[in-house]
C-alpha cells in the first residue's frame, strides 16, 4: 500500500488536497474489505496427510529455468519435486521418466511458478493468486494469525489449492502512521530503544521478515499527511532485524527517504520512489549497499488513473485482456476497474518508470511485486501486468522473468523454488509462446502445477 500524493513540484496545493480526499475515501473502502475478509484465509485442511502427486514428464519444451532459456528440453517431475532437467533430450537416458505420463511441450514454454514479492493477503487471495500461475507470495503487511496457520504446512509437498505465503505480519510504523488506517491493531513505535523488542515480538508472532514504513517530511515540511518513524528508529529497526538473521524491507515513496534507507543498509525497498530522477547518487548507493527494489509499478499505474483523453486505466486494460478476464473473479474485475485517480500521480507513474530504468542501468536488483489487492490490481493477474510494466521500464523480458523467480527466491532465502532444477519444488507454469521474446505470453497459460500436482484453473462467467 502506498500513500496518497506526496510532494511534487508540478502540483498545486489544491490538487494535493483533492487527491488526498479521494485517496482517503479509497483507503476507507480498502479498510472495510480488510475487516470483512481478514479471517477467511484457506484452512490448511488435510495437507499434513495428503501424499505428493506421482509425477509427469514435459518433453520438447522451451524452458526458462529462472536464469536463462533452454531452447528444447525435457523436465521430469516426481513426488512433488523436479527429478531431472535435460537440456539435450537426444543424449540422456529416459529411465527416470519410466511409467510417467508425457506432455508434449512443442510450442510451449515451461517456467518456475512465479513469485509476487509484494502483496497483502486476506480472504480468497491465495487461491486467486494460484489461478494465474503465481505459486508463492511475499506478503508485506497483514494480520499475523492466518499466516501462522498456513506456515504449519508450508514446507509439505502435498497438493494444495492455494499459493504459499511468506509474511511480514504487522508493519513497523509510527502511531497514526501509514498502515494504521485500516483498522488493524498495529503495534507502533517511536524511538530507537523500542526497536529490538518490537522486532522480537514480530518474530515471536511468526513474521518471516520485517517491513518498515518510512515516510518522513522533508526540510520544507512536505510529505505525506501522516506521522513517520524517524531516521534513527529506522536504523535501529534495520539493525535489530538483521542481527536476528532476518531481512528488513522498507516502504518509501520518495527519493530522499530512500537515501536514508540505503545509508541504513536495509535489505530492500518495497516501492520505487515516485519523484523525478535526479543526480542524488541514489542508484549508486542502493547498488553499493546491495539494496534490492520491488517497484510495484502496477499500483503506481493505478495511482495515475485514467488519462486526460479518457484512455482506459492500466487496470482496465489488464481486465479486458481475453487471456486474463475469464479467470478473474467478479470482485477482481471490479478491483481492476478502480483507481486512486489522482491527476498529480500521472507524473509520479512516469517518474517511477524512469527511476526503474535508472536503477536497472546502475545494476540494482529488481523484483516483481504487484501490491495487490490495492485499487487497480488483482491477485495473480497483476503480477503478469507488473512483468509487462518492468519491460516497459527497460528490462528485457528475461530480466523481468528473473525478477519474479530467481531474484526473490535468492534474496528471501527460498532455496526450494524460483528455478527449474533438479531437487526444486515442482511449482511450474506452462504457457503458449515464448515469454522471453514477448513478456505477455506469461498470460497464455496452458497448465499450472503446485508441488507437482495439477491446478484446476477456475473460470468465472460474466453475469449476463
Ligand atoms: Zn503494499
Amino acid at each position: 500500500m502506498i500513500p496518497p500524493a506526496s510532494s511534487n513540484a508540478t502540483a498545486t496545493a489544491q490538487g494535493r488536497g483533492r487527491s488526498r480526499v479521494r485517496a482517503k475515501a479509497m483507503l476507507a473502502l480498502v479498510a472495510l474489505a480488510l475487516l470483512a475478509f481478514f479471517l477467511a484465509l484457506p484452512e490448511p485442511g488435510d495437507e499434513r496427510v495428503a501424499p505428493p502427486a506421482e509425477g509427469f514428464v514435459v518433453r520438447d519444451v522451451r524452458v526458462f529455468d529462472g536464469e536463462q532459456l533452454l531452447p528444447r528440453a525435457t523436465v521430469v517431475v516426481r513426488a512433488g519435486r523436479i527429478a531431472a532437467v535435460r537440456a539435450d533430450p537426444t543424449t540422456a537416458s529416459t529411465d527416470d521418466a519410466a511409467g510417467l505420463p508425457v506432455i508434449d511441450g512443442m510450442g510451449l514454454t515451461l517456467l518456475p511458478g512465479l513469485i509476487d514479492a509484494h502483496v497483502h493477503v486476506w480472504g480468497n487471495a491465495l487461491a486467486e493468486t494460484l489461478n494465474f500461475g503465481v505459486t508463492t507470495v511475499l506478503d508485506m503487511f497483514s494480520e499475523p494469525v492466518a499466516a501462522q496457520n498456513l506456515r504449519r504446512t508450508r514446507d509439505a509437498l502435498s497438493p494444495r489449492a492455494h499459493a504459499d505465503l511468506f509474511s511480514a505480519g504487522y508493519l513497523a510504523t509510527a502511531p497514526g502512521g501509514h498502515g494504521t488506517q485500516f483498522g488493524l491493531p498495529v503495534p507502533t513505535l517511536t524511538t530507537p530503544a523500542e526497536a529490538p523488542a518490537w522486532v522480537d515480538a514480530r518474530l515471536a508472532e511468526g513474521s518471516d521478515y520485517i517491513k518498515i514504513v518510512y515516510e518522513p517530511r522533508d526540510a520544507n515540511g512536505l510529505g505525506p499527511p501522516f506521522p513517520s518513524i524517524d531516521r534513527d528508529t529506522l536504523a535501529a529497526l534495520v539493525q535489530a532485524t538483521q542481527a536476528r538473521g532476518r531481512l528488513a524491507v522498507v516502504h518509501v515513496s520518495r527519493r530522499a527517504p530512500a537515501l536514508d534507507v540505503a545509508a541504513a543498509a536495509a535489505d530492500g525497498l518495497v516501492h520505487v520512489p515516485g519523484d523525478r530522477v535526479r543526480d542524488d547518487g541514489l542508484a549508486r548507493q542502493l547498488r553499493e549497499r546491495g539494496v534490492f527494489v520491488t517497484p510495484t509499478l502496477s499500483v503506481l499505474a493505478s495511482l495515475a488513473g485514467r488519462g486526460p483523453d479518457g484512455t482506459p486505466t492500466e487496470g482496465e486494460r489488464l481486465a479486458a485482456d481475453p487471456a486474463v478476464r475469464p479467470f478473474l473473479t467478479p470482485d477482481q474485475r471490479q478491483g481492476l476497474g478502480r483507481s486512486f485517480g489522482s491527476r498529480v500521480s500521472a507524473f509520479q507513474f512516469e517518474a517511477a518508470l524512469a527511476t526503474v530504468a535508472e536503477l536497472h542501468a546502475a545494476g540494482v536488483e529488481l523484483m516483481a511485486g504487484s501490491d495487490a489487492p490495492n485499487p487497480g490490481t488483482a491477485h495473480g493477474a497483476s503480477l503478469h501486468h507488473e512483468l509487462e510494466l518492468l519491460v516497459r521500464a527497460g528490462l528485457t523480458p528475461t530480466e523481468a522473468l528473473r525478477a519474479a523467480t530467481t531474484t526473490p527466491a535468492r534474496r528471501f532465502g527460498l532455496s526450494d523454488r524460483g528455478r527449474i532444477a533438479t531437487g526444486q519444488r515442482a511449482d511450474l507454469l506452462l504457457v503458449r509462446g515464448d515469454p522471453t521474446a514477448d513478456i505477455t505470453a506469461t498470460r497464455q497459460i496452458e497448465r499450472v502445477w503446485k508441488n507437482g500436482a495439477p491446478v484446476q484453473r477456475q473460470r468465472y462467467p460474466e453475469a449476463s
